[in-house]
């Protein structure tokens, strides 16, 4: 049966939980808009449930067949990429593929930029036997510099992360070597901001977290978000492959113990979770132990944004309840909260965040707004993660959470980017000559916030 990606509006707290709580959907991507005095989200969706939806008195707007609409996309990268063979998405005219996008890392990591850049080799090979590249951009090596961590990839069908992040990487040696600045449309870095970064900071990127589900989204199923790992014996749905990569990691990642049960979470315990199944244990999956060892492997990582789609939001931590500022003790590690978290606009539990952080948090992402709207004038959200949808086992809150879990690591602050619009056609990897405006955007903003850290 043909799914289909939805737009849902609804007028309670309660309705929109139901959504998950109930109808089991899908949500495409958590973060629900209050909307005048209702609330609107994006969802998938088949026929039948589109019918009971609508007999339930949800607004509903069906907008494209996901997988028919992924097969135009699809038939353009495949076309192109026989004719084309300079992977510098400055030039290219379509979606780097799997291999472009290693091949485009190890150019920028070789020839006049070998003396301040460094390409690494992750250690876990996918499930489909594939290596993944990270570049660290650094000149000097001093005590003290503070390790700026961009990841991209980790959702497969979100094609244009891993483009946006090589376009940076070039963008940024190109500039740093020929000691310019970097204009993109009204947002400004100067030559001497680009020298300071590269000197003073290091700038650590590993685009293309999740190549298996990347090249099976470029070449069989558009929609696939998950990673390839295999299906658990006996299982003949096709769906019933991969987990989750941005639900696997370990902050509390086992949530039908730590979350309240009427919680909407936006998680899956059923290999065959077409969207968000989170994994046999955390941490379960090779492309997830990679991102993990990042952390561990460049300790003085102190910033982190893990670039998706889609949406037009900012996100800061944390994703599993609403922030507070006041009552310490509330937090994720204290169990006395298990089966409370989740329920937004609630007093049974918040999420404890530290003031001076939040504002921290939150002026770094507002730099990073006024960066994307000084390119062409698209309005980004800078949002809290938590909104509608808890979410549990994400990297964000992973990578804020390690030092209150262990003291003895640095605070990460970290984001999520949800780049593009939902009015974009196949949103998750919109037509390339909006996707090349997109990455204007985003690399315009991941500059600011590099050079304001
Ligand atoms: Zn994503």
């Amino acid at each position: 049966m043909p799914r289909y990606r939805v737009t849902i509006s609804g007028k309670t707290y309660d309705e929109m939980a139901d959504l998950v709580r109930k109808h089991k959907l899908n949500i495409a991507g958590h973060t629900g808009k209050k909307v005048g005095r209702g609330y609107v989200v994006d969802a998938f969706a088949d026929s039948d449930q589109i019918a009971t939806l609508r007999s339930e008195g949800y607004g509903i707007d069906v907008r494209e067949d996901v997988r028919e609409a992924g097969k135009q996309r699809q038939a353009e990268v495949q076309a192109l990429a026989l004719a084309a063979t300079a992977p510098s998405v400055a030039t290219a005219d379509h979606y780097l593929t799997v291999d472009d996008i290693e091949a485009s890392l190890a150019t920028a990591a070789a020839g006049p930029n070998a003396g301040f850049t460094q390409l690494t080799k992750l250690p876990n090979k996918t499930w489909e036997g594939r290596d993944c590249h990270a570049i660290k951009i650094a000149h000097g090596s001093q005590a003290g510099r503070p390790c700026i961590f961009l990841l991209g990839g980790v959702h497969a069908r979100e094609w244009g992360s891993p483009d946006i992040l090589i376009n940076f990487v070039e963008q940024l040696c190109d500039a740093f070597r020929t000691q310019s600045g970097i204009t993109i449309g009204g947002m400004n870095v100067t030559a001497t901001q680009i020298q300071d970064l590269v000197n003073k900071k290091d700038i650590c990127v590993f685009p293309q977290a999740n190549p298996d589900g990347r090249h099976h989204s470029m070449t069989v199923a558009a929609d696939w978000r998950k990673n390839r790992r295999p299906a658990p014996a006996g299982s003949s749905n096709a769906d019933c492959v991969g987990v989750d990569l941005n639900r696997n990691y370990d902050f509390l990642w086992n949530y039908p113990v730590h979350f309240a049960p009427d919680a909407p979470v936006a998680n899956s315990t059923n290999p065959c979770d077409p969207e968000v199944y989170i994994g046999p244990a955390p941490v379960s999956e090779p492309e997830t132990k990679n991102v993990v060892w990042m952390f561990e492997n460049f300790s003085n990582i102190r910033y982190f944004i893990d670039v998706h789609s889609y949406s037009e939001d900012i996100l800061y931590s944390w994703g599993d309840d609403d922030d507070q500022t006041l009552t310490p003790q509330m937090n994720f590690l204290n169990a006395a909260f298990d089966g409370k978290r989740g329920v937004a606009n609630d007093t049974k539990y918040k999420e404890y965040i530290p003031a001076a952080d939040k504002t921290a948090a939150v002026k770094l992402a507002k730099q990073m707004r006024a960066a994307i709207q000084a390119v062409r004038g698209r309005d980004y959200t800078v949002m809290q993660s938590m909104s509608l949808y808890p979410t549990a086992g994400t990297s964000d809150d992973y990578a804020y959470s390690r030092h209150l879990v262990n003291p003895s690591k640095p605070k990460v602050f970290s984001y999520t980017i949800e780049w593009g619009s939902g009015d974009n056609e196949t949103p998750f990897h919109p037509p390339y000559p909006e996707m090349k405006q997109i990455i204007r955007e985003i690399t315009a903003a991941l500059l600011q916030f590099c050079v304001k850290a």
